[in-house]
């Protein structure tokens, strides 16, 4: 068994096994994917420190970190399928694996990621980093200038519409629905700006482009039934962040309406013993220094319980 089991190896678990590690703790790393979204991420240059990397490079380098580590066992291509927690505090955990294999630690630190939900129409995937991008801090500056649509009226579409339109030229915002969702106070601010057009009622049926980048895109009017072109550089998809914690679903962990693991500001979930960190959490900002930051948190957290928490 381990003394601190890590589920996830994207920045938030890799930080995690790094600091847990250097208190002397037994860890183990279970990744379905190591690197996690870094390995979907192109430039990176928003990494303090880092002035540009791209993901699968910052990949690589956690891997080395990782591997430099004595205390440290990666299971890569390892994917948790349950969690049953220890019926005491200090007891074990355990963690039962897609492939039959059970692994038991005092304290886990889940730190499974999230993925961008896909809108699923024709050009989408075809021009992912080549104009379809789904961060806007991250992808915001590549814009500079440029036009660009923003697809989801909720509050991330509608704050993704008013950060770019002080960045990119031009904005579209395009909902599904016949209103956007988003807070007032936000919609006001979106609509008091002079490069933004907001169509509601409107389905994005294509993305468009010349095979190498973006180039457009089509939404059907919903009332009309009429199809009409865009012309844009950029297509924002901002219709939601789904964390991967589905397998948690029924492990007495609390999780938030949206399926993010609920955390206090130590990383400590309601289950004793059982941290967690990075996109799959409550944490608000979904960024690589977010996640690493809150990993470290987490892993600290999970030192205090073990020498508070004798083994039992
Ligand atoms: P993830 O990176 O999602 O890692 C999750 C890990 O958990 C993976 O190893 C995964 O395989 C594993 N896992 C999931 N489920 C299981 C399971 N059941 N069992 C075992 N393992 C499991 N952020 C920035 O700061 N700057 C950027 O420039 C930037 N660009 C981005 C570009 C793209 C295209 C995308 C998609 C994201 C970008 N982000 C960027 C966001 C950033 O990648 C994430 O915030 C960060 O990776 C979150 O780290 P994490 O460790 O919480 O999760």
């Amino acid at each position: 068994p381990f003394e601190v089991l890590v589920v996830g190896g994207g920045p938030g678990g890799v930080a995690a096994s790094i600091y847990t590690a250097r208190k002397g703790f037994r860890t183990g790393i279970a990744a379905e994917r190591f690197g996690g979204q870094l390995n979907d991420t192109l430039g990176i240059e928003n990494l303090p420190g880092t002035e540009y990397t791209e993901g699968p490079k910052l990949t690589t380098n956690l891997e080395q970190q990782v591997k430099a580590q004595d205390a440290i066992d990666l299971m890569n291509l390892a994917t948790a399928k349950t969690l049953v927690p220890a019926s005491n505090p200090g007891g074990m955990h355990e963690l039962h694996m897609e492939n039959g294999a059970v692994l038991k630690a005092r304290s886990l630190i889940l730190s499974t990621g999230a993925r961008w939900r896909a809108l699923g129409v024709p050009g989408e995937q075809d021009y992912r980093n080549k104009g379809v991008a789904y961060c806007p801090h991250c992808d915001g500056p590549l814009f500079k200038g440029k036009r660009v649509a923003v697809i989801g009226g909720g509050n991330s579409g509608v704050e993704a519409a008013i950060d770019l339109a002080g960045i990119v030229g031009h904005v579209t915002l395009v909902e599904f629905d016949t209103a956007l969702r988003a807070d007032q106070v936000l919609q006001d601010k979106l609509r008091s700006m002079k490069n933004v057009d907001v169509l509601v009622n409107a389905q994005t049926t294509e993305i468009t482009g010349d095979g190498n980048r973006v180039g457009g895109l089509v939404y059907k009017d919903r009332a009309s039934g009429e199809e009409h072109d865009v012309e844009l550089e950029g297509v924002f998809v901002q219709i939601g962040l789904v964390p991967n914690t589905e397998w948690l679903a029924d492990s007495g962990l609390e999780l938030s309406k949206h399926g993010e693991i609920v955390i206090d500001s130590k990383g400590a979930s309601n289950l004793p013993g059982v941290f967690a960190a990075g996109d799959c959490t409550t944490v608000p900002y979904k960024q690589i220094v977010v996640a690493m930051g809150q990993g470290s948190a987490a892993a600290l957290s999970a030192f205090d319980y073990l020498i508070r928490n004798e083994a039992a």
